[in-house]
């Protein structure tokens, strides 16, 4: 492995760090559009009360509009990825703060621009629209319209908004009793000796390969959250009520309709994912099984899900053969995607090792939309690494060709389809190294247990949490009180379901919910599941059409927010309002199970 963590971010060879210059030379050319971007701001104030002036005006006041913001994406990417290159550094804290103060006085400052546009004839936007000097703005246009019914009065938006704070409460309780004054204690750490157990620590925990380990981390864990059941239950209850009250303050008959409403997304989308996992439940009992005999264990119960299968399998890969190992798997998209893909480490959009005062993780931004996208990573040469490279690659090239096809109002692609081009790639790169280690046991082993575990905590367990959701909001709606005991209930059943077939239960996951952040922004993790199902349909089609589906996938990496994200995947074959994709994905997920299980034997 490489060893990096101690250093220092002035002892890392240049060509490992981003290069940022590439949006501001020096800081002092930031000060210079800083100041800009603070006198367009202020000036935007002139369009006020001025929209119902007709075309020009219009036309006049959307240009400024967009041109502001796309200069402040750059003000605040520049500042934002400074920071995080090393968080310590004071004077990149200072241009956050400050980018990020101009951000609220910029959306304050033209918070007037939306409701004056709606309070214009319906006929004139859409005379708008179709007019093609408004070419790059039509999205934007139809968009608000779409938003019409269920935009209040001017009156009643501005009561709406000043109540958000307020409605986070509950959410800021959450996190202050969970991630900072809950303690859990000392636990086994697997090796003879003890260690502090905290979120960060459960996760390496939770996978240990000695059972006493995993067992006892999870039983703390799951036993010190329930100690606090009834407070998670109030703090959860309230913020599902604060879901149901601003779904009907807008007119919408359910929490989930409204949480859907933005993406486009039909709510059957959501059903059909459920009824497709609850078809493929078999399948995930069958992985359970095989997990039973890889550990050799009598029974699997819920601690013993994360060990993994296989030991003695890793890649130690310098950082420069990671990425021509994704070079290679990533061939198939094309000649001109690879040598985009080589740009983006020789002109180094990349940083790439671990720096002391470095943000953790790992991510792609793509909001300097006249520049190029840029990736953090943590690089450490395992496997791991290299799936985290080529999954933020992924983001990176649909951010690349987005923001050259479209104008920057139509660049920006929506959560929904977000995750598709990043798991394509780690699919193919998955596929690749299956065939390079085809003729060895341990390899194949070790990938087959990698991607059967994407499936498992991406597909399954994000289905279920959303089914959870789901479930919650409802008995919410028909007027049942959450409580502690009907949520307990009600998630163990849910366990019950997924992993009741060839697992062991235990009574105490029935408080895991509680620790689940996520449950905190409503609806929003079946998107993981249905991009990951999305990713695998198109990655199949690749592997086994070629030439036209790749073709078709290189359009779709370009629509950016062009289209509602529902139909930027039908575009590339996807019908996501059927259950095909996901049962396409799940098929995948199976036939990857029985070439295991026949390793196995
Ligand atoms: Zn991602």
């Amino acid at each position: 492995m490489e060893q990096t963590a101690a250093r220092t971010r002035d002892q890392i060879e240049e060509r490992f760090k981003w290069n940022l210059k590439d949006i501001y030379a020096t800081n002092a050319d930031w000060e210079r559009d800083f100041e800009a971007v603070r006198a367009q701001s202020e000036a935007f104030a002139r369009f006020a009360g001025r929209l119902g002036e007709g075309r020009e005006v219009v036309l006049e006041a959307l240009n400024a509009y967009f041109g502001m913001y796309l200069r402040m994406m750059r003000l605040y990417g520049y500042a934002s990825m400074s920071c995080n290159g090393d968080n310590g550094d004071p004077t990149y804290q200072a241009l956050q703060d400050r980018a990020a103060t101009l951000y609220v006085k910029l959306s304050a400052g033209s918070a007037f621009l939306s409701p004056e546009l709606l309070a214009l004839p319906e006929q004139t936007l859409l005379d708008y629209a179709a007019d093609p000097a408004f070419a790059d703005y039509d999205v934007f246009l139809k968009e608000l319209l779409r938003q019409k019914e269920h935009t209040l009065s001017a009156e009643m938006e501005r009561l709406l908004a000043a109540s958000q704070d307020m409605a986070g409460g509950v959410s800021n309780v959450y996190d202050m009793l969970a991630d900072v004054d809950m303690r859990f204690g000392d636990v086994p750490d697997g090796r003879g000796g003890q260690i502090e157990l905290t979120h960060a620590s459960y996760r390496g925990l939770i996978e240990s390969r000695d059972r006493e380990a995993r067992k006892a981390a999870f039983e703390r864990m799951m036993g010190t959250y329930g100690s606090y059941g009834n407070t998670f239950a109030a703090s959860y209850a309230g913020n599902v009520k604060k879901d149901l009250f601003y779904a009907s303050a807008r007119g919408f008959k359910t929490a989930r309709a409204a949480a859907l409403f933005p993406d486009e997304v039909p709510e059957r989308v959501y059903d059909s994912l459920i009824e497709a996992i609850h078809a493929h439940v078999p399948g995930l009992a069958r992985y359970v099984e095989l997990r039973r005999k890889a550990l050799k264990l009598d029974d699997v119960h819920m601690y013993d899900l994360y060990a993994p299968m296989v030991e003695g399998f890793d890649l130690d890969m310098p950082y420069d053969e990671g990425f021509a190992l994704i070079e290679k798997a990533l061939g198939v998209l094309g000649e001109d995607y690879v040598q985009v893909l080589r740009r983006a480490k020789a002109e180094r959009w990349i940083d790439v090792y671990e720096n002391r005062g470095k943000t953790s993780g790992a991510y792609s931004n793509g909001s300097v939309y006249d520049v190029h996208p840029y990736i953090l990573t943590n690089y450490v040469g395992t496997l791991d690494s290299v799936f985290t490279l080529a999954h933020e690659l992924g983001h990176t090239m649909h951010s690349y060709y987005s923001n050259e096809t479209q104008p920057f109002a139509k660049s920006d692609y929506a959560i929904f389809v977000a995750e598709v081009a990043s798991t394509v790639n780690e699919v193919l790169l998955l596929e690749y190294l299956r065939e390079q280690y085809r003729d060895d046991p341990k390899a194949q082993a070790a990938l087959c247990n990698h991607l059967l575990e994407n499936f498992r905590t991406t597909v399954f367990r994000q289905t279920m949490f959303a089914e959870f959701e789901h479930k919650a909001h409802a008995m919410a709606e028909a007027g049942e009180a959450l409580t502690r005991e009907s949520l307990c209930a009600m998630y163990k059943g849910l366990n019950d379901l997924y992993y009741g077939q060839k697992g062991v239960v235990d009574e105490l996951i029935a408080n895991e919910w509680m620790r689940i952040p996520h449950f905190y922004n409503a609806f929003y993790v079946y998107k993981y599941a249905t991009s990951f199902c999305a990713a695998v349909a198109v990655a199949r089609r690749i592997r086994e059409e070629g030439a036209p589906a790749v073709e078709a996938y290189r359009r779709f990496l370009g629509l950016g927010g062009s289209m509602p994200p529902i139909e930027e995947l039908k575009t590339v074959g996807i019908d996501m309002s059927t259950p095909e994709p996901v049962e396409s994905a799940l098929r995948y997920f199976e036939e990857t199970v029985d070439q295991m299980a026949a390793m196995q034997a």
